[in-house]
């Protein structure tokens, strides 16, 4: 790290905060952009790293080559670039302190701030989602595409969205045997998707191409269909699954087995917004765009002046979505520096454009959010808090008992308060308490988020710079 302060600082290095970090830079300005990841592209184009020898035909599809080309044309003389680096907390004084290569810790201050942490996984719990042999398709994809691992040969995948037909394409691509995908909504609500998909070309040919690939490898893909439990003896070796009616109740007596070694399911995404929330910004609950997102105005700035935010944590809508906005808000930062050249008509042509990819968002998070019916299902004896051993009988008997927000559910039954900070449990908890209180999910007030927002090694505090 050259500076102590820089003119802009970009947190995330994915679709939109390389899509800014090519407009921002080259304007004379300082600009440091920081990652997690050991490389930048975010959750889209990760890959194995030369060092573990693997050597995997790699073919980017439309999206991917975009974002390739953003890589590719990173103008690396003009942005300092930290990965391997966590940005763990944001203070009042234009600050951040990050966690540089699990090492030390250090903080830097900024002039304006712009966060595009995307998005992580949702996750439905049901009775066995902890033993050995189930896990998410993201964490799936990750091992597939940034290790060369895959984690099971014989997998069922299930849930709820377009991510299962991706997720189930990389496991046939990896070798593996995929026995079904499972989709718990039917096959009548995604014709409904065709008016909104012409404006979003990219997503036809990429369902097409994850389509094809399913179809041609005889995988039989269920619809109104969902898992009920996964069963084994110390590692998985079935699943139950059953049908469910059009709002997301399964019918009884429809219920199969499936031997299986490996199930990986996914119920879409949600906004990482714990940073932006630290640094005080407004967050409102949209079901339409994800669940808890960070409020924008038309130049991607959040409620506090200076602090912008773009892409997935604004709302869940896919990689150009995230390009859009992180192209938006770059330019709002220039005007900012007065560096606006003939920036207006870009920006109005991006906000046009951003109308479809918010329509498309709007479509798919409303279809493919996670129902009330299917919350009420989960059984008493299940885990939901993994951390914390938190069983969902627990969470029921403390909200009858008037513990009705996610703050007084983790004081009451320990729920959030383990490693991951109620990053898995914490979306799953403000849905079930939606359904299980009947509260909606605006009227609640969220975990509250404080530093370190992730775990972070004594030895690294210890060596702050
Ligand atoms: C596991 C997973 C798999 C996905 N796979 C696909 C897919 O196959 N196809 C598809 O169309 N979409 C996929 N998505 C959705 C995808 O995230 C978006 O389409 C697109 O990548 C969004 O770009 P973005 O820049 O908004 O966010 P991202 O690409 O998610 O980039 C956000 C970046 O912020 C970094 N970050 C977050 N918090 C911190 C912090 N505190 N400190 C430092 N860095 C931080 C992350 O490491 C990440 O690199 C996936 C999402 C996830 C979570």
């Amino acid at each position: 790290m050259k500076n102590k302060k820089y003119d802009i600082i970009i947190i995330g290095s994915g679709f939109a905060g390389i899509a800014s970090a090519n407009i921002l830079a080259g304007k004379g300005l300082s600009i440091l952009m920081i990652d997690e990841n050991f490389h930048v592209g975010g959750q889209l184009l990760r890959k194995i790293p030369q060092e573990l020898g693997i050597n995997k035909k790699y073919k980017p599809d439309y999206v991917k080559k975009i974002g390739n080309a953003f890589v590719n044309n990173l103008k690396r003389d003009d942005i300092e670039i930290l990965n391997n680096t966590s940005v763990i907390g944001i203070y009042d004084n234009n600050e951040i302190l990050i966690e540089i290569e699990k090492k030390r810790v250090a903080s830097i201050h900024y002039e304006v701030i712009l966060f595009t942490t995307g998005a992580r996984e949702r996750y439905l719990p049901f009775k066995g989602w902890t033993i050995p042999g189930v896990f998410s398709a993201g964490m799936s994809q990750v091992l597939m595409k940034s290790s060369g691992v895959l984690p099971s040969r014989d997998v069922v995948v299930g849930g709820s969205g377009l991510f299962l037909f991706s997720a189930a394409y990389e496991f046939l691509n990896n070798g593996a045997k995929v026995r079904s995908v499972l989709e718990s909504t039917g096959i009548a609500d995604k014709v409904k998707m065709l008016p909104v998909l012409l404006h979003n070309f990219s997503k036809i040919m990429e369902g097409a191409r994850y389509l094809g690939k399913i179809g041609s490898s005889g995988v039989p893909i269920r619809f109104n269909t969902r898992i009920i439990e996964a069963r084994g003896n110390g590692s998985l070796e079935e699943i139950v699954i059953g049908k469910t009616d059009r709002n997301g109740k399964l019918i009884t007596g429809k219920e199969k087995i499936i031997k299986v070694g490996g199930f990986a399911y996914s119920y879409g995404f949600v906004p990482n917004i714990e940073l932006p929330n630290l640094a005080g910004c407004k967050i409102s609950f949209k079901k339409e765009l994800g669940g808890w997102v960070v409020d924008v105005n038309e130049n991607m700035e959040t409620s506090i002046p200076g602090v912008f935010c773009a892409g997935e944590v604004t709302g869940v809508g896919g990689a150009l979505k995230s390009v859009n906005e992180g192209e938006t808000a770059s330019l709002s930062i220039l005007e900012r520096f007065e560096k606006n050249g003939s920036i207006h008509a870009k920006k109005n042509k991006l906000l046009k454009e951003r109308k479809h990819h918010l329509n498309f968002a709007k479509y798919f998070n409303t279809l493919y959010g996670i129902r009330d019916e299917e919350i009420s299902e989960i059984p008493d004896e299940t885990i939901i808090c993994r951390c914390e051993d938190v069983k969902m009988g627990d969470i029921r008997e403390a909200v009858s008992n008037g513990f009705i927000s996610p703050g007084a559910l983790k004081t009451s039954v320990r729920a959030g308060m383990g490693n991951c900070q109620g990053r898995t449990c914490g979306p799953i908890i403000y849905n079930l308490l939606g359904s299980v209180s009947g509260i909606e999910g605006k009227n609640f007030t969220l975990f509250s988020n404080r530093p370190p927002v992730k775990p972070v090694k004594i030895s690294s505090l210890i060596n702050r710079s």
